[in-house]
């Protein structure tokens, strides 16, 4: 059986010694109470639930499934889930940074993101039913009425109600302007909606009593494609005007999906059936709306890997010091024992540290992201608004698909850590392995996230962001440039920072003249600007300790963090290398291949 500590000491490192996060919350009023001590405490607690209530349940959720009485609609979460929803909601977690108007406790994005990076490595599935309740929360918080968000928003903060997002159809993923469900406005200023919706995260449950779902659907007059696509809500129960829950809305569970991983996460196909629904911002807007939602959701995504990451990195650690197979090759190490421990095999080793470098670096870019979520929310400063809030629109592409896809190949190395045994089910490695991989699919495919970074983030402004993130670089290297100790970090560093200019424009170059150059281009490219990322997070982290080292502290914790980073600068980080060669390989090998592919 799987076990699983939360990483309290690595959290308070990033956001204490390296962020500074409670010097930070000081310039923003709303945050400005949120001392370490407050953040310590909460996360303390958070990993207790975690640990101890949500974990717990993550073999038999897998196990068990969800089950749908097609009969009623209704359908049943695994043994134990809903207790524990009941138990969350009590503990007032759902509110954790809420905005006080509505019953939040307005702590910063900062602590959340903590929060669910340690529910995630407990319960994947069981963490999306919250999860997806707190980007419906955003999506109205930014773009609902007054009356939506007087109905609707005190009940997703205290947890009551759950949420949902609600866009694919059987013939639309990725190109969302194919969708075709209903909305047709009624002399009430309601709207009734029509349509089927599919692979719906928490599409039906038992665990909250209304389900308020937001659905993307299409106005009678609405033009073709994405510009003709609105936002609306539409509750389970109707809700009274005194707040009360009304009559049962024709939108139906109608199926389950069968599927890989998560399955204690209820994945629905849903009918509207003249559901009645309201409007969510402006006509044909819809997809602007919901992008709130699924911003939210991309770095969610990220985050379920990097909990993954983070609890197969902890299972396969104990078992690599505890399993014996074969002697070292540089000698005998176990005397006492038949044959040595497999930590001393150095592809053990390797795999081993993959997952620790991976959930690490992974860890800093999600604090690093939601402290400037923070900032763009809440800083005085209007300029330091806009630079975090475009510097996040740059960073969500590569929280999604770099750590997702550092979360499969971790998972995987962990599972391979084990042998046979991975393999095996009640050592709970390979639902790791599952649970992860659709973390690199929903939220936007990997592929389409590249697409978004190289495509709009990057080339669509002509490098501006990506060279805001480059003066980061610049900043760090003028610092250190001059330290001996922080060369093996700085010097990769900023090699990379100097190439990156001259790749993107080469890229951009070719992509005008042949846009399939940037679609060619594009998966290699996130993979590079990914690396670069996490090699200014572990050259800061390194800075840290090497100065606590230099100030004399013996703490073990700042030498392992130096040895992590010195692995990931000479084993990860190298294959930028190979990924710049292969994107600059073009299009050709991939286009002209007709009859390879015929
Ligand atoms: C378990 C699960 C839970 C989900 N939860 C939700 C949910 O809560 N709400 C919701 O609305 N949806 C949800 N989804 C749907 C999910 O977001 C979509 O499956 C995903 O966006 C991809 O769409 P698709 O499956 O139709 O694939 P398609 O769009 O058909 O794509 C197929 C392949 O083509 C590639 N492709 C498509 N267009 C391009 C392009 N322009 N360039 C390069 N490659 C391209 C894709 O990357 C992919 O590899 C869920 C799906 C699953 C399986």
């Amino acid at each position: 059986m799987p076990t699983y500590t939360p990483p309290l000491r690595d959290m308070q490192f990033v956001l204490h010694e390296v962020f500074n996060v409670a010097d930070e919350f000081k310039a923003m009023p709303a945050h400005a109470e949120t001392d370490a001590d407050t953040i310590n405490a909460v996360l303390e607690e958070a990993g207790k639930f975690a640990a101890e209530v949500a974990f717990p349940l993550n073999i038999g959720g897998d196990t068990e499934g969800c089950t749908l009485d097609v009969k009623t609609h209704a359908v049943t979460t695994p043994k134990g889930f809903k207790e524990a929803y009941a138990q969350y909601v009590e503990g007032g977690w759902p509110a954790l940074s809420c905005d006080p108007q509505f019953g939040g406790q307005g702590l910063p994005h900062t602590v959340n993101q903590c929060l669910y990076e340690m529910l995630n490595s407990a319960n994947q599935a069981w963490t999306m039913y919250p999860g997806l309740s707190h980007g419906a929360y955003e999506a109205l918080v930014a773009h609902g009425t007054d009356e939506q968000k007087k109905t609707y928003l005190p009940k997703l903060v205290s947890g009551e109600w759950t949420g949902t997002m609600c866009l694919t159809e059987p013939h639309c993923g990725t190109d969302l302007g194919l969708l075709r469900t209903k909305a047709e406005p009624q002399a009430d200023g309601s709207y009734k909606l029509t349509g089927n919706k599919i692979f719906i995260s928490a599409g039906e449950h038992d665990m909250a009593e209304n389900i308020v779902h937001l659905v993307l659907a299409r106005l009678p007059d609405a033009p073709k494609g994405s510009k003709g696509i609105s936002l609306f809500v539409v509750p389970k129960f109707k809700v009274n005007a005194d707040g009360s829950l009304g009559e049962r809305n024709p939108i139906f569970c109608t199926g389950l999906e069968h599927k890989m991983g998560i399955h204690g996460n209820a994945t629905a196909q849903i009918a509207l059936d003249g559901a009645v629904g309201s409007l969510v911002g402006e006509p044909n807007k819809g997809l602007a709306a919901m992008f709130v939602m699924m911003n939210a959701a991309r770095l969610g995504v990220g985050n379920q890997s990097l909990g993954l990451t983070e609890v197969a990195f902890q299972n396969a650690l104990a078992y690599a010091k505890d399993r014996i197979q074969m002697r070292s090759l540089s000698g005998v190490k176990a005397k006492d024992k038949d044959a040595d421990p497999i930590i001393v095999h150095p592809d053990v080793r390797k795999m081993l540290l993959t997952a620790k470098a991976y959930a690490e670096g992974g860890r800093a870019l999600q604090i690093f992201c939601t402290l400037l979520l923070d900032k763009a929310h809440h800083h005085p400063d209007e300029k330091v608004r806009k630079n975090s809030d475009e510097l996040v629109a740059l960073l969500t592409p590569i929280v999604k698909a770099f750590i997702t896809d550092n979360g499969h190949i971790s998972t995987n190395a962990c599972m391979q850590v084990f042998g046979g045994h991975g393999f095996i089910k009640e050592w709970g490695m390979e639902q790791f392995v599952r649970d992860n991989r659709i973390n690199m699919i929903y939220e936007g495919t990997n592929t389409v996230q590249s697409l978004d970074l190289l495509g709009r983030k990057v080339l669509g402004n002509n490098g501006a962001t990506l060279k805001k993130f480059g003066k980061l670089i610049g900043q760090l290297v003028e610092e250190e440039g001059v330290n001996e100790k922080m060369a093996e970090f700085i010097n990769p560093l900023a090699y990379l920072g100097d190439q990156m200019t001259k790749f993107t424009t080469e890229i951009g170059f070719k992509g005008f003249q042949n846009p399939d150059e940037v679609g060619a281009a594009a998966v290699d490219y996130l993979r590079v600007a990914g690396h670069l990322v996490f090699a200014y997070m572990f050259a800061r982290m390194a800075q840290v300790a090497l100065r606590q080292i230099a100030a004399g502290s013996t703490d073990p914790f700042y030498t392992a963090k130096l040895q992590t980073a010195r692995f990931y600068f000479a084993k990860l980080f190298p294959e930028t290398a190979t990924l710049m060669r292969t994107a600059r390989s073009g299009s050709k090998a991939l286009m002209d291949t007709d009859a390879a592919l015929a």
